[in-house]
């Protein structure tokens, strides 16, 4: 059958299950454009949270990895969450372990897990953030001026100021797909393009982050590029993105800082999401214990910045 034939036989055949099993299909920003395609919903992290929080559905396949799906499953325990590539896990999640989120919190500061974290962290930290509300979280729940997060050590340099010191526990971690920036790419992006303005994501190193005209997680980007007056616009995060915004936007022009790919959030394809529909695989399970106090974090969140607004 030639690719494309196959490629909407596919399509058709996700759409119909959705609907026979009562599933939505969840899909982060960095997931290719043909998952993005058949998603019911596409966005950041706390965007995702949220919609998986919400839903109304049976079944819920999650495109993105495996921390995301964690967090789905652990927001809905009477609901089924199915993740279509099981090999599809973070690398900067591993980072951070939950006897290293003890050991912190026993020097009598809070801990704020960045929600790129597996549930177990979640359930030793005290409250939860993403990269679209790093900065309010710190603040709000910082003691005398002095918090930990992680594991991304940029997330937290990017969190503190304004009188709170954000401590990265590790010291060093990071994500490789934003740490490959460098503000040699921020000068070149000056150079070659003077008028577009340069976005980037907290997750970039602190001179890249410095340099840009504008940081946020990526859907702060996406809704940053559609408000602004420019019409060219310099990327630092991953490709996905990029693509989305090419395909949703245009009218305006899109360069990636520097190409740079997250190789597990490109495990997922749609072929694996028909199969996980198909199948009801593979189902995302956490001990429930563990659910419950990771959800307490998560809801952590939620209520201290809903009480803000
Ligand atoms: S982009 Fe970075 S933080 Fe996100 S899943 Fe890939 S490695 Fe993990």
């Amino acid at each position: 059958m030639p690719a494309q034939k196959r490629h909407d036989k596919i399509k058709r055949e996700i759409e119909r299950l959705k609907e026979k099993k009562n599933a939505v299909i969840l899909s982060h920003n960095y997931q290719t454009l043909d998952v993005q395609d058949v998603a019911d919903f596409k966005g950041d992290s706390l965007e995702l949270s949220i919609a998986a929080s919400k839903t109304e559905a049976d079944i819920i396949v999650f495109c993105g990895v495996d921390f995301m799906a964690e967090t789905a499953a652990i927001c809905n325990p009477d609901k089924k969450v199915l993740i279509p590539c099981r090999y599809a896990r973070c690398p900067m999640a591993t980072q951070l372990t939950p006897e290293m989120v003890v050991e912190a919190k026993s020097r009598g500061y809070p801990f704020i897990a960045y929600v790129n974290t597996f549930a177990a962290v979640k359930a030793e930290a005290d409250i939860c953030c993403t990269s679209a509300n790093a900065k309010e979280v710190a603040k709000i729940v910082a003691k005398d001026g002095v918090c930990f997060m992680g594991p991304d050590a940029n997330l937290a340099h990017f969190a503190s100021g304004n009188g709170v010191d954000v401590v990265p526990v590790p010291e060093h971690g990071y994500c490789y797909v934003h740490k490959a920036f460098q503000v040699e790419d921020v000068v070149k992006a000056r150079k070659d393009y003077p008028k577009a303005e340069i976005i980037v994501h907290p997750e970039c190193n602190p001179d890249v982050q410095y340099e840009a005209d504008f940081v946020g997680s990526t859907s702060q980007m996406l809704r940053h590029v559609v408000k602004s007056e420019s019409d060219v616009f310099v990327v630092g995060t991953e490709i996905g993105l990029i693509e989305r915004m090419r395909n949703e936007i245009k009218e305006k022009k899109f360069i990636p800082l520097r190409k740079s790919t997250c190789i597990e959030m490109k495990l997922n394809n749609l072929e694996k999401v028909y199969l996980a529909l198909k199948e009801e695989k593979y189902e995302v399970k956490i001990d429930e214990e563990i659910a419950d106090r990771a959800r307490k974090s998560i809801n952590r969140m939620f209520r201290v910045l809903d009480k803000k607004r």
